[in-house]
């Protein structure tokens, strides 16, 4: 079964156009940087310098995986430093200090199993009240056994 599903997929790519010609004309794409404007939490964020591939006959432009994964990166960090949010590794640096799991902290607080996994590979970001409740639990001592007692005593 696995055997047959990786022939197929090798077949197809070898009937493919070239992998940067154009998927509307077939004309080579060419390497390109533009800025490009993404939503991050509903607010639109502009990354000056975007990686991408640009067609020089009928000017499509195509993102390829790992071009279209850093610009979500990027936008993501730009919207975190422009609010003053803790970075991706500040959350880690913070969660291992606690010497608590991603899966665990998402737990205490109420959050989704993947969630702090996502903040910390740069995927999604905090809300500016959650970073405010991540920054109470790294400045003020005590303040995650608080929040442990409380589900103790809720549970
Ligand atoms: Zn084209």
């Amino acid at each position: 079964m696995k055997k047959s599903k990786s022939r197929q997929t090798a077949s197809r790519h070898n009937r493919s156009l070239p992998l940067d010609a154009c998927p509307s004309c077939g004309t080579m794409m060419v390497e390109k940087r533009k800025a490009l404007r993404l939503p991050v939490n509903g607010e639109e964020v502009t990354v000056p310098s975007v990686a991408h591939l640009h067609c020089p006959q009928c000017h499509e432009m195509v993102l390829r995986f790992a071009d279209s994964k850093r610009f979500g990166e990027d936008a993501i960090t730009i919207y975190r430093k422009k609010h003053g949010l803790l970075s991706a590794d500040e959350l880690r640096d913070l969660r291992l200090r606690l010497n608590l799991t991603q899966a665990k902290l998402c737990q205490l607080l109420g959050l989704g199993a993947n969630t702090i996994s996502r903040w910390e590979a740069g995927r999604n970001v905090q809300t500016t009240a959650m970073d405010m409740l991540l920054r109470l639990i790294r400045d003020l001592p005590g303040s995650i056994d608080y929040i442990r007692e409380h589900h103790q005593a809720a549970a």
